[in-house]
């Protein structure tokens, strides 16, 4: 059996009513926070469940985006929604619209499903790049040789 994983906009865009549903504590925060509970209430009410997301799963999505150089896009809610992807495995096919939790996704063998946007079709490794002396690094805030601010870039596609 299927099992959607769903982030905060699966809620927000009425999706997957006729799907079984499995979501994470912090997405029902965030869609509290930003929207009545009322959709979110619907959604439980047609059989979506609510799982803590496993810490060493978690661990292993923390490492891969670093990896990438995602890390720094990714919220707390989007590495708990891919924890739980990870930890329903083949089953498990997580809905989203976040570019980055989609470029995690698909480096771990996650399948993906686009909420309303559509998906992307490369796999992206960041970089950065220094606005100063242009010199690229694998990470950083500041050039270690002239001190400016290092921007992130595409490093390359895979
Ligand atoms: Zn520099």
């Amino acid at each position: 059996m299927k099992i959607y994983i769903a982030d905060t906009g699966v809620f927000i865009n009425r999706k997957g009513r006729d799907r079984q549903l499995v979501t994470v504590p912090s997405v029902i925060d965030e869609t509290k926070a930003k929207y009545t509970s009322m959709e979110m209430l619907i959604a439980l009410e047609t059989g979506a469940k609510i799982e803590q997301p496993d810490p060493v799963f978690r661990e292993k999505i923390v490492d891969k985006a670093e990896g990438t150089g995602d890390i720094e896009e990714l919220s707390g809610t989007d590495i708990d929604v891919l924890a739980k992807a990870l930890e329903y495995g083949k089953n498990a096919v997580l809905m989203t619209d976040d570019y980055a939790v989609q470029n995690v996704a698909s480096m771990l063998g996650i399948k993906i499903e686009p909420i309303s946007q559509s998906r992307i079709k490369d796999k992206i490794i960041w970089g950065k790049k220094c606005t100063g002396c242009m010199k690229r690094f694998d990470n950083g805030e500041e050039c270690p040789i002239c001190g400016s601010p290092l921007k992130k870039i595409r490093k390359r596609k895979i």
